[in-house]
Formats: structure tokens, C-alpha cells, sequence
């Protein structure tokens, strides 16, 4: 009886163990509709259940610091450089071991210490009105501080993170003085006090009220391809300029991942973010969500390759996260609201 019942146990283990379902929970402040078509497929080919939350990537965070320890999270994953050094600040993240996505991903796109890795690029340049703005008359970042501007350019606040991280890294090429004297002459330029997103930018240069914005293209490419008429007019009366092609390069950002500290599923993780870094991925990335590649090689889509290729700024990523602080201090100082 006694081995019968030992024998029912370890069958009982047996099977529990092939039934053990393998999964990943991650933590993203992408919206589900730009990242669930990709976990999907890696479920496919893994056989790795991805369990999703989403949210706003301060109070993911901020979450993350209360649950401690005890966080189910094993990966996380945000739309800016900045925020995923604020991950790495907080000691919530830890050094990620892989071989391939030390090949896959360029150095300046990923954390000096391997606390996370860039998984797609989003380029920041300046839009301008077709039918006012003569291409010529643009050149760098640095020149629409010039008086020529006044009263002509359309931004978001200095609250929103991509303008931080585009002056952090004007901070990291040019120094804290030289970039606090741009912004004081920049602010001056400005067509109205920043409100609104990237779209709204957009829509505020093609209703006439300034000239140039600058945005992340993903905004301009989904504007392109939206239903709403209205929205798509006046992303067709802008083109694309690539500041700083004979400098530095455009200012780039990343979408990108870092494995938790308190990971239970890390081997898990580890698969997940070499999956998104996959050729495949990159693929679907530029395609679906009007991003770029992290790396060269891959295929674009027509509306990407319609703005040309361009240099890109290829300041190491971390230093925008290092800069945040002083970024801040800086437009606050410049009364870039
Ligand atoms: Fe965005």
C-alpha cells in the first residue's frame, strides 16, 4: 500500500511537471496594441505564456517599488531610455546575460552594464510646412534658437520626457551653459505655450499656428495611415527635416526592456527580449508601429522610407537617463513651460 502510494506521488510529480506551464510576466508601458501581436507569436513558438500588464510607465515603477520583492514582474519594458535607467536608479533591474543581444543591439542602444536593451528606435526630427518652410533654411536643433524663428515653432511641455531626453542630449554633446543659453533663445520662438502630444503639433502647424514642430515620426506615420481625414491632411501638409546630418546626427530614442531583480522567470525574460530583438520582430516593429529597426538590414515600411535614411544620433543611450535630472533643472530655468 505504502509503495503504491509512492508510486502514485511520483507519477503525480511526473505530470505535473510536464503540465508546469512556462510563462513571463511582464510589465509594459507600451500600449497592448503595439506590443500583444508579438508576445502572441513568441507564445506560439515558445510555448512561454506572456502575462501582460500595462500601464504608464512612472506608476509601473512606482508599483514595482512597492511590491518589493515580491513583484511578480520579470521584465519591464518602456518607450524611453529614460525611464529604464530610472528603473536601473531605483535598483530594481539587474545585468541581463545574453550573448545575441549583445550581437543584435548596437552598444550606444543599450545600458553600459547590460540593465536593459533597446528594442526599437524612435527618431525625434523637426516637421515643417510644406507650403512655408523652404528645407534649406533648416539645419541643426541648435539653429531654431536663432531670432529667424520667432513665433514660428509649435512643442510639447518640458514635462513630457522625449524633450527631456532631446536636451539631455544636447547636455551630452554640448555641456549644461552652451545647451541653457539654446533653450533660453529657443523658448523665445515659441508660437504658444506648449500643450498637447506630438499630434497636436502637428495639427497646430497645419491649421497655420506655427511653422515647424518637432515630433517623433511614429506620431506622423500613424497620422498618415489614420481614418480620421482631418488627422491625415495635416500630417500630408508637413514633411520630415533630419536635423544635425553634418553633426551629431538626429536625436534618437529607444523602446526597450530590463530584466527585474526580483525576477522568478529571468531565464524566460532573457528568451522574450531576444525574441522582440529578433529579425522578425524588427520587422513588424517598423511595419506596425512606424518605429525603426535597432539595427541595420531590416526591412522598413514605404511611408519610413519615403523621409530617406539619415544619420542618427548615436550618443550612448544611458547618458539621456544620467542627464534627466539636470535636463529638468535646465528647461525649468529657460521657462520652457
Ligand atoms: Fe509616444
Amino acid at each position: 500500500m505504502f509503495k503504491q502510494c509512492l508510486a502514485a506521488v511520483a507519477l503525480v510529480g511526473i505530470s505535473q511537471s510536464v503540465l508546469a506551464v512556462e510563462e513571463v510576466n511582464l510589465y509594459s508601458a507600451r500600449k497592448e496594441a503595439l506590443i500583444k501581436p508579438l508576445l502572441d507569436r513568441f507564445t506560439k513558438q515558445t510555448g512561454i505564456t506572456v502575462n501582460l500588464i500595462t500601464g504608464k510607465a512612472d506608476a509601473l515603477l512606482k508599483r514595482m517599488q512597492i511590491e518589493g520583492k515580491n513583484s511578480p514582474a520579470d521584465l519591464l519594458i518602456t518607450t524611453d531610455a529614460g525611464r529604464l535607467h530610472r528603473a536601473k536608479a531605483a535598483g530594481l533591474t539587474t545585468a541581463i546575460q545574453s550573448e545575441s543581444l549583445d550581437k543584435l543591439v548596437p552598444a550606444a542602444y543599450r545600458d553600459s552594464e547590460k540593465h536593459w536593451y533597446g528594442l526599437s528606435l524612435r527618431a525625434r526630427p523637426i516637421v515643417y510646412v510644406k507650403s512655408k518652410v523652404d528645407p534649406k533654411t533648416l539645419s541643426t536643433y541648435s539653429a531654431l534658437a536663432a531670432p529667424e524663428w520667432k513665433g514660428r515653432i509649435c512643442i510639447r511641455s518640458s514635462n513630457n520626457i522625449y524633450n527631456q531626453s532631446l536636451v539631455a542630449s544636447m547636455i551630452g554633446h554640448n555641456g549644461v551653459d552652451v545647451t541653457e543659453s539654446w533653450a533660453k533663445s529657443f523658448v523665445k520662438n515659441f508660437a504658444r505655450p506648449p500643450k498637447g502630444g506630438d499630434r497636436d503639433q502637428v495639427k497646430a502647424a497645419a491649421a497655420g499656428m506655427c511653422d515647424i514642430a518637432i515630433v517623433n515620426t511614429y506620431y506622423l506615420a500613424a497620422m498618415l495611415e489614420s481614418k480620421n481625414s482631418k488627422e491625415q491632411m495635416a500630417a500630408k501638409k508637413v514633411a520630415v527635416f533630419w536635423p544635425d546630418q553634418n553633426g551629431h546626427g538626429t536625436h534618437v530614442n529607444v523602446s526597450g526592456a530590463a530584466i527585474m531583480k526580483a525576477a522568478k522567470h529571468k531565464a524566460n525574460a532573457t528568451k522574450l527580449i531576444e525574441f522582440l530583438a529578433s529579425a522578425d520582430s524588427q520587422a513588424w516593429y517598423a511595419e506596425s508601429n512606424g518605429e525603426y529597426p535597432i539595427r541595420d538590414g531590416i526591412a522598413i515600411s514605404d511611408t519610413l522610407k519615403s523621409w530617406g535614411a539619415f544619420k542618427k544620433d548615436n550618443l550612448p543611450l544611458d547618458l539621456l537617463g544620467k542627464y534627466n535630472p539636470e535636463a529638468v533643472r535646465l528647461m525649468d530655468r529657460a521657462g520652457w513651460r
